[in-house]
This record gives structure tokens, C-alpha cells and sequence, in this order.
């Protein structure tokens, strides 16, 4: 929670008053706001924990996707880690070398798999390879394209899905997964690899899911695929293994690690595995974005029974379109006030004006005479990257500090939405 007050308790945002944002007419709520400065301190830690081995620390692209923060991390050194032809454009886009970006997905269309290999000399770092039927079709797009194709594979630790300590919906490194090579398939893999000459395999890796806030399945994980690495190389010019993403921040509910710590910990499983020379690949994306970022909303009223059981809502600008986490993992973003009054409070049942039960923000002790406005904290992550225009509301505005200045995204007008629907068909 990298917001801070001031002596009067405004909450601040990289020493930037954030009600002043709200209140700005060139700004309309519902509007994210960024510290990109300390994004950018952020990677710097994470790169230090390194000491100089070879590393890359590709940038999760979807964790926030915004030009001004995928050009900060480029600047910083960091490559990228992509799931679409898109975002591979955006990380070139922003100055990522073709060779500091891994592309992975589950299901690859040709033309994303295309675009991968025809990037620069020699494609990107590698294409990470999440199921056996992939390698043939990566093989045939390469022939046509007369490139050989550097792959890695993503393998399926199988860790069980309750040592995984995270939430269901963000647990990927689980059998019943959808992603990666089961790891009990390896043998199979490398078969295809072998008959495919075109595709050479250059990394081993995992992504075993999300908001870690302990480093022991991270590290269980690390070992399970390095153990394969080591075998592997015997007949593989292996350059670099991968230990995913997955760092977890602290929502409010506490995270005893710092991200550096997972750098630390695979480190150490990729030195017990003998592998040291390779260079590690890690692929952070909430770590390094989600608590330099808040979502602004007016209030626009509360309601309040008058009779039966006593219930208070605030209603607020900002929907489920707008932060979809709340709803799709029941995630919990504290919601405190922009001004720093004081006096009674209540608890208020934080909900936006979209029209499902589930554009719900969750319950939060806010003062009694309700505030003009609030931030939801810790949005810097997976918050505009999932909006939507659902319920016609266009997507929020984007605000972007960086020394001590700030520039604002344009935002998509209503009447956009409107047009094009009425155009539609
Ligand atoms: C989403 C994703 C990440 C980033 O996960 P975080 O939990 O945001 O660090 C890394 N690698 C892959 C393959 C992903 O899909």
C-alpha cells in the first residue's frame, strides 16, 4: 500500500495529492492512477537480487499493459513475457528487444505464432511451448517461414492444488490445469521436439499460478522443472530456465515476502540443480505493478434501510467493469476515503452501478457522513488490463506519475460506445 497521508489526511499517490486527481475536470472518475517512479524502483530491487548472474526478468505484460509503464520497465533493463500478438506488439512497441521476450498461451493462433518467429533476426527469445500438439504446429509455421523457431517448454509441475496456497482461479500449476506440458509427458515432448529440426529447444520453465505470499511452492515448483532441466541438457542446449511469475503483494491481509525473496529462493533450487551457468528467467507481473496503482471514484450516494434488518451501501462510480477482481476472484481491495476527515464511522457495503449482485467492492469501515470520493488501493495490477464496456460504461481514465509530473490517458468517450452500437449490424 505505497499511498501515504499528508499532515491534513489527504491520501497521497508519489507525493501526489489524489483527491486533487479526482476533482480535476481534465480527469474523469472512475480513473486508475499510477506511480510509475516506483514501478520502476520495483524492477530495480528485483534485478538487484541477481548480484549480476545472467537473468531476465520478463515484464508479465497483462498484469497492466499501459505504454508508459511497459517503456519504464524497458528502460530498467527488463524484457517481456506476453500471452497475444498484441501485447507482443506493445512490448516492441516500447522498446523490449525481440531476445528478452518469451510469448506464452495455451492456444496460439498461426498468425500470433507468425509474428513471434518473423520478429527481428531471429524471432524472439522463445516461444513457450504449453502442450505436445503445439511443437508440430510451430514446426510447420517455422518451415514456412523458413525461420527455426526457439522454444521452451512450460511444463506442469502437477503441485497440488492445496499446497498451492492461492486462490483456485489463479492456481495454474496444478493437473487439472489447463497449462503447461504435464510433467509426466516430458519424454513425449522432446520426441516431437526431435522430429521437428526446425525447432530448437533452448529453455525449461513453469508458471504455477498466482499471489504466492510464501516462497515454498514457488521453490517446489522451481525444483520439480530444474530437476528436468538438468536431465534434459544432456541432449539439449538448454540457455536459460524459467521459474515463472506468481510474487505476491500485500492486499492488506499481509505478505511477509518481498518479491526478491522468490528471486533468492529459485537461485538457490537452480544452484542444487547444477545450473548456475543458465541464465534464470522469472516473469513477474502483479509484483511489480499492483500496489503503485489505486482506482478513484466519486460517491455518488449511499443508501440506507429504514426499516427490517439495517443496511448501508455506498454507491460509487467505479464498477466491476472497471475492476473486475472482486468478482471474479472474490479479491479484496481496501476502499478508504481521499480526505482525510475524521469523526463516527460505519461499516458500508462498497458496491458500483453495474447490474449484477457481484459489482460488489466488499465491506468497509468508511465515515458515517459519507466521503465525495475514495480510492480502492492495490489496483495496479490486472485492474484496466480486465475492464470492460459492460453496461455501456466506457473504460477509465489512466493517469500516469513519473517525476513528479503527470500525464493523463484519453479517455473513450460514452458517445464512442453509443456509435458503434448503433452502427452494429
Ligand atoms: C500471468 C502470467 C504471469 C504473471 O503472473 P503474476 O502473478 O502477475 O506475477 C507470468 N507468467 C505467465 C505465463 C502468466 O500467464
Amino acid at each position: 500500500m505505497p499511498t501515504t497521508r499528508d499532515v491534513n489526511g489527504a491520501l497521497l499517490l508519489g507525493g501526489v495529492r489524489l483527491i486533487d486527481l479526482a476533482f480535476d475536470s481534465s480527469i474523469s472518475t472512475p480513473t486508475y492512477v499510477y506511480d510509475v517512479d516506483a514501478m520502476a524502483q520495483e524492477a530495480r530491487e528485483l534485478r538487484a537480487a541477481f548480484d549480476g548472474a545472467p537473468h531476465l526478468v520478463a515484464y508479465a505484460v497483462k498484469a497492466n499493459t499501459a505504454g508508459a509503464i511497459v517503456r519504464r520497465f524497458a528502460a530498467e533493463g527488463c524484457g517481456a513475457d506476453v500471452v497475444s500478438g498484441s501485447e507482443l506488439r506493445v512490448a516492441l512497441g516500447c522498446g523490449i528487444l525481440p531476445e528478452q521476450i518469451v510469448f506464452s498461451g495455451v492456444a496460439k493462433t498461426d498468425d500470433e505464432i507468425d509474428r513471434a518467429l518473423l520478429t527481428g533476426d531471429r524471432g524472439i527469445a522463445a516461444l513457450q511451448i504449453e502442450s505436445i500438439e503445439e511443437i508440430p504446429r510451430v514446426a510447420a509455421r517455422a518451415r514456412a517461414a523458413s525461420r527455426t523457431a526457439r522454444v521452451s517448454f512450460r511444463l506442469n509441475p502437477a503441485i497440488d492444488l492445496d499446497a498451492l496456497d492461492t486462490h483456485a482461479h489463479i492456481a495454474t500449476g496444478h493437473d487439472e490445469a489447463k497449462f503447461g506440458i504435464p510433467r509426466a509427458d516430458v519424454a513425449y515432448a522432446l520426441e516431437a521436439i526431435a522430429a521437428a529440426p526446425n525447432v530448437k529447444l533452448v529453455g525449461i520453465g513453469a508458471h504455477i499460478g498466482s499471489q504466492f505470499t510464501t516462497v515454498a511452492p514457488y521453490a517446489e515448483g522451481a525444483r520439480t522443472v530444474f530437476a528436468i532441466a538438468r536431465d534434459v541438457r544432456a541432449t539439449h542446449a538448454l540457455e536459460f530456465v524459467d521459474a515463472g511469475g506468481g510474487m505476491g503483494v500485500d492486499y492488506g491481509a499481509g505478505c511477509p515476502v518481498r518479491p526478491a525473496d522468490f528471486v533468492r529462493a529459485a537461485r538457490a533450487e537452480q544452484k542444487a540443480a547444477g545450473l548456475a551457468d543458465l541464465a534464470l528467467y522469472i516473469e513477474p507481473g502483479r509484483a511489480l505493478v499492483a500496489t503503485h496503482g489505486v482506482l478513484l471514484a466519486k460517491v455518488i450516494q449511499a443508501k440506507a434501510t429504514r426499516s427490517g434488518a439495517p443496511r448501508r451501501w455506498l454507491m460509487i462510480d467505479a464498477g466491476m467493469n472497471d475492476l473486475i477482481r472482486p468478482a471474479l476472484y472474490q479479491a479484496v481491495h481496501r476502499v478508504v476515503p481521499l480526505d482525510g476527515a475524521a469523526g463516527e464511522t460505519v461499516p458500508y457495503r462498497v458496491v458500483g452501478p453495474v447490474c449484477e449482485s457481484s459489482d460488489d467492492f466488499g465491506t468497509h469501515v468508511l465515515p458515517a457522513t459519507p466521503p465525495a470520493s475514495v480510492a480502492l488501493l492495490d489496483a495496479g495490477a490486472y485492474g484496466f488490463t480486465m475492464a470492460s464496456v459492460y453496461n455501456g460504461r466506457p473504460v477509465p481514465t489512466e493517469v500516469f506519475l513519473a517525476g513528479g509530473a503527470y500525464t493523463v490517458s484519453a479517455r473513450r468517450a460514452a458517445d464512442a460506445w453509443v456509435h458503434e452500437r448503433l452502427a452494429a449490424g
